[in-house]
């Protein structure tokens, strides 16, 4: 065998080596792989003026509609069949928007969802590095919510109804959420999910004790009904689906899963988003000697104490008929949405940037698993 035939076998064996090294490498190797970030997100600095009817909107830019003032409410546009809005994450109090706690006679809340901005981020930055590079949508609201409530209806709670704030509702709301965002998701896929993203105080906080699971997902179902056996909530009669912000998928889905399946299935067939997303925490608790639960889910199936179960914004927009909010039906599109509230505690959100980022990537890993199974897309 002479110099240049050793040389051209020796090339062989590598790329046999290399193929089979490929072929049996680990799953650990494996995970580490798909877990370094080829993309990394952060809100664009520009803000381009959004005209409804007119904009052709370009994923990956940040919009805000040009009839109001700039950056009061913002919209990332998107490719993917997901549309993740952010209501209670802004901190601007500006002066020409009179304070909602003054002069309201009703209990409201206040309070801020901090850092529920940079947790929606760095979902998208999940799902980017596990889509190549695609968006969901977003639509953030950076009003503080001593100014507006956008997880409340128009008027509602002391909200405004004119002037500034009431152009910032209509923005998020209507032209944002309803008709660009959703508009652009059914256009291209003829249905879609909703994260309308929160954050919940920690468990185990003096005041808050009885919030105990670390993250709450509300389906427009209170405690109460989840609390009832699985045949009971998949009992028709009872109307629980139509009552539920799964209600599309329900209908849809409904030759192969049933509502509790839908709220609390396992893993097996990728039921609930719930299993899936405690999946991801089981992770999370691994590497952080944490015991973070998600409710409802196979493993909490029904809330120990407090629970949020969603206000306006799963009611709005994902059709639910339970007769609590008198514009149903402005979203008459919204019928092929579906969602829920998504509720982390504080101590995820807020104490570690990168806790925060491993778990937004469970999530979006969640939602590319729950898209998968329940609107038979792979993105
Ligand atoms: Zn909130």
């Amino acid at each position: 065998m002479n110099r240049q035939s050793l040389h051209a076998l020796s090339g062989l064996l590598a790329c046999v080596m290399v193929l089979a090294s490929s072929c049996l490498r680990s799953p650990d190797k494996e995970k580490y792989l798909l877990m370094v970030p080829r993309y990394t997100f952060s809100l664009p600095e520009e803000i381009v003026p959004y005209t409804p009817g007119i904009t052709k909107a370009v994923p990956g830019v940040l919009y805000s509609v040009a009839t109001s003032v700039p950056g009061d409410v913002v919209y990332l546009a998107g490719n993917l069949p997901i549309i993740i809005t952010v209501p209670h994450g802004g901190s601007a109090t500006p002066a020409d928007i009179p304070d909602r706690s003054e002069d309201c006679d009703e209990y409201i809340t206040t309070a801020n969802d901090v850092q529920t901005i940079a947790l929606a981020c760095d979902i998208v930055e999940g799902l980017m590095n596990l889509t190549h590079g695609k968006y969901p949508h977003v639509v953030i609201n950076n009003l503080c919510r001593t100014r507006i409530d956008q997880n409340r209806n128009w008027g509602e709670d002391c909200n405004p109804v004119d002037g500034r704030g009431g152009d910032a509702w209509i923005d998020f709301h209507e032209v944002m959420t309803g008709a660009v965002a959703i508009g652009a998701v059914l256009g291209r896929f003829g249905a879609g999910l909703l994260v309308d993203l929160h954050g919940k105080p920690n468990s185990g906080e003096p005041d808050y004790s009885l919030y105990w699971e670390s993250v709450m997902i509300g389906y427009n179902l209170t405690s109460t009904v989840l609390s009832y056996s699985d045949e009971v909530i998949n009992d028709q009669g009872n109307g629980y689906a139509e009552r539920s912000s799964l209600r599309f998928l329900s209908a849809r889905e409904a030759h192969t899963i049933d509502l509790a399946g839908l709220l609390r299935g396992g893993m097996r067939g990728h039921e609930s988003f719930g299993a899936l997303l405690q999946n991801g925490l089981d992770e999370i608790n691994r590497d952080y000697g944490k015991d973070y639960t998600v409710v409802p889910s196979d493993l909490v199936p029904a809330p120990a104490y407090l629970y949020l179960s969603g206000e306006y914004n799963i009611k709005a927009f994902c059709g639910v008929k339970d007769g609590s909010i008198d514009n149903l039906y402005a979203y008459t599109p919204s019928r092929f949405i579906s969602g829920f509230q998504l509720e982390v505690c504080r101590e995820i959100r807020d104490s570690d940037p990168a806790l925060r980022k491993d778990f937004a990537r469970e999530v979006a890993q969640a939602l590319r698993l729950y898209i998968a199974r329940h609107y038979h897309l792979l993105l």
